[in-house]
């Protein structure tokens, strides 16, 4: 031990409220780099306190595990599309689960210092409870990685009886608690490598049946987990401040979770309970066929239409960070709104692969913030715009999502853009969104499509508002 406790007492106080502010700017975009600049002054405290308190060899250890670590996060950090933002995101949830499982396996064959008593017992149920909570996040997320890569299909699993099976497992951890405690060191050892099977089996089973749409309500609830499953390792370890980071994550990845699952009018044990009320061992519905013809515009046509227009609105989605068409977007915005139209955005809270998504995208192209709006705040002005640009989006503006019951995505709120005076949708081709259903959008009256890669053709319209 380098330095007295109460020095790390305070290291540790610092480094909490640096995490604090670090969230409270993080909810702003204007504020954002400070939160992060926060954060990062936050774990920096953290680990050089952390660090001091260890031995020699300690020192070492983990000296050797920063460089390693850093050097791997820094390279992925680096190397990663902003596409595949939200598989890093999973995956990194899985390494918190991990972590959690290993420290509580360790703390249970090595628990450092002999306890007895009700001191025993508790050290025993923190370790019970966060590795199941641990091996829950670590397998739930490797799905997740898996499904937002579309290695595994986004179709939800509903295996028949699957609820009962839920609650089988969920009662065999809470009851396996009591033997855990009552058995000699050897018994014990093999009840907690079942907990970590079972929860394991659990947190496959609960993610593979969550179905496509509702995919970003996982993504938020795994960054939950991930937070109570450092918590529960802060137990184990006696770490104050891993305890209060952890409840930070944890709390926070609850609160965005029922963020998101209100602007997707489901409720949380719906979602989490994965298609409750679905008929056992169905596929999801895929939704109606979509009747009619669609018309095709080019580039020349909807520049004239934006030369016309007074009011435009741009909805992004997926496409556009797949196409990495934000820059040719914002040169298109800024040519418009140098010649007096009002251009202005109106964002999903489940567009792209990621919360907030499209506001990093938008921001790094350097949109102005006050033309950034979320749904709520622009869906009635749809009726008075004259001309919506749907770039690469598409469950979104689905109006499906509001008529047909069959539609996987029925009740979700969704950009009403229908409702403006022209609609063009910029897309490669024909092909479904996410959550796999066709789009009567796109046979919409007033609805064109605009193919072809999303910053090309946005590229091609700047150039033709230049010249035009
Ligand atoms: P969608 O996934 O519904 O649609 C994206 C569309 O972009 C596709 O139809 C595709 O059509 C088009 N596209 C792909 N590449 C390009 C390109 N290079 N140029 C132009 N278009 C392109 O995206 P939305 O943003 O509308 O909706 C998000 C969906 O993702 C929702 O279902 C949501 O539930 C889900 N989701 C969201 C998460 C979040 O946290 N935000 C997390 C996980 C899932 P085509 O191939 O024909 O071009």
């Amino acid at each position: 031990m380098f330095i007295p406790s109460t020095v790390l007492s305070v290291a540790y106080l610092i480094a909490a409220v640096l995490f604090v502010m670090s969230l409270g700017g993080l909810s702003t975009q204007q504020t954002a780099r400070k939160g992060n600049i926060y954060g990062m002054l936050g774990m920096l405290i953290a680990v050089v306190a952390t660090a001091a308190q260890a031995t020699l060899t300690g020192v070492g250890v983990q000296a050797g595990a920063l460089v390693v670590g850093s050097v791997i996060g820094a390279v992925l950090a680096a190397r990663v599309a902003m596409t595949a933002m939200p598989e890093l995101v999973a995956i990194l949830h899985s390494f918190v689960g991990l972590a959690a499982v290993l420290v509580g396996v360790s703390s249970h064959l090595h628990p450092g210092h002999p306890l007895v008593g009700a001191e025993r017992a508790v050290h025993l149920v923190e370790i019970w409870l966060g590795v199941a909570i641990g091996a829950l996040t670590f397998t739930g997320s490797i799905v997740a990685w898996a499904k937002l890569r579309g290695t595994v299909s986004g179709k939800p699993l509903l295996l028949p009886g699957r609820h009962l099976l839920n609650a089988v497992i969920v009662g065999s951890l809470v009851l396996g608690i009591g033997p855990y405690l009552a058995f000699d060191a050897d018994l014990a050892t093999g009840l907690l490598v079942g907990n970590v099977v079972i929860a394991g089996v659990l947190g496959v089973h609960l993610v593979m049946a969550i179905g496509g749409a509702d995919m970003p309500v996982v993504v938020s609830l795994l960054n939950s987990y991930s937070g109570w499953a450092a918590a529960a390792a802060g137990f184990m370890l006696g770490n104050d401040l891993l305890i209060v980071t952890g409840a930070l994550v944890g709390s926070s990845g609850a609160i965005l979770s029922t963020i998101m699952c209100r602007a997707m009018n489901r409720s949380i044990w719906n979602v989490v309970f994965g298609g409750f009320g679905a008929d056992s061992g169905a596929a999801a519905p895929a939704g109606a066929q979509a009747e009619g013809t669609i018309t095709e515009m080019k580039v020349d046509e909807v520049a004239a239409l934006a030369r016309a227009a007074k009011e435009i609105v741009i909805v992004p989605g997926y496409g556009m960070a797949v196409a990495r068409a934000q820059h040719s977007v914002n040169d298109f915005t800024r040519i418009l709104r140098e010649r007096g139209v009002n251009v202005r955005y109106a964002i999903h809270p489940v567009a792209g692969r990621l919360p907030g998504h499209m506001n990093v995208l938008l921001a790094e192209a350097g949109v102005p913030y006050d033309i950034v709006l979320e749904m709520e705040e622009i869906n009635q002005d749809f009726a008075k715009t004259d001309l919506v640009l749907v770039i690469g989006a598409n469950d979104i503006v689905n109006p499906g999502a509001e008529t047909d019951p069959s539609s996987p995505i029925y009740g979700m709120p969704v950009l009403q853009v229908w409702n403006a005076k022209a609609v063009i949708v910029s897309k490669r081709g024909m092909s479904a969104g996410y959550a796999g259903v066709e789009n009567p959008l796109f046979y919409h009256e007033r609805a064109h499509m605009l193919f072809g890669d999303a910053n090309k053709t946005m590229q091609a319209l700047v150039g033709a508002l230049r010249e035009g």
